[in-house]
């Protein structure tokens, strides 16, 4: 197998977790892993009550989120499925994708979040409808303050008094997660948390 971004060959080194068919298989080779920089950001708030970012937004990753959600390739939603895991595989909770408007899913042919959270075989429920298609980095702060709820709950669902964790890829001025916590705890959600794969902060 090669690497999914660079197509170098992998090293195949099995080891006593591949026996016991514990995933730690990696879809990238060490150089591109260590091109990504970590940083696990936590961050205490009121809407979102918890904030987690995984990676911040450099070169590296940049080129990733281009080859993945503007080229379309699907295979690269499995990248970083372990590390998305480690945040996420969490008992009593319930994991939320932050969903696309639907004209932009069709556009884009597949939900990023979605497939990352599928290829990390991380159950999640589709709660969510975004009702909006604005960009937030085209507005400003005032703007943004001013807006509408970007989303609404899905008719049937049944929100429980219990811990939500919405995921997204990037967290950016953080208006979307704001506005998902909101609909969800007007709602009933006891807590709303969130983590994003990258952390990308003007
Ligand atoms: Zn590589």
């Amino acid at each position: 197998m090669n690497c999914l971004l660079c197509e170098q060959k992998l090293a195949s080194t099995p080891s006593w977790q591949s026996l016991f068919a514990i995933e730690t298989t990696s879809l990238i080779c060490e150089n591109c892993s260590k091109s990504f920089n970590r940083v696990d950001i936590k961050e205490e708030g009121d809407v979102v009550d918890q904030l987690t970012s995984i990676y911040t937004y450099n070169e590296a990753m940049r080129e990733y989120l281009h080859q993945y959600k503007f080229l379309q390739d699907v295979a690269l939603a499995g990248v970083f499925a372990n590390e998305l895991r480690g945040e996420l595989a969490r008992k009593d909770v319930i994991v939320v994708a932050i969903p696309m408007h639907p004209q932009k899913k069709v556009e884009r042919t597949f939900s990023h979040v979605e497939e990352m959270l599928a290829a990390a075989r991380i159950p999640f429920v589709d709660l969510l409808i975004k009702t909006n298609t604005e960009v937030m980095g085209e507005k400003t702060k005032e703007e943004r303050l001013s807006m509408r709820n970007l989303f609404s709950i899905k008719p049937v669902s049944d929100i429980r008094k219990t811990t939500y964790i919405l995921v997204d890829d990037i967290y950016t001025t953080g208006t979307t997660l704001r506005h998902a916590a909101t609909v969800l705890k007007e709602a009933g959600a006891r807590r709303v948390e969130a983590v994003t794969l990258i952390r990308a902060e003007k």
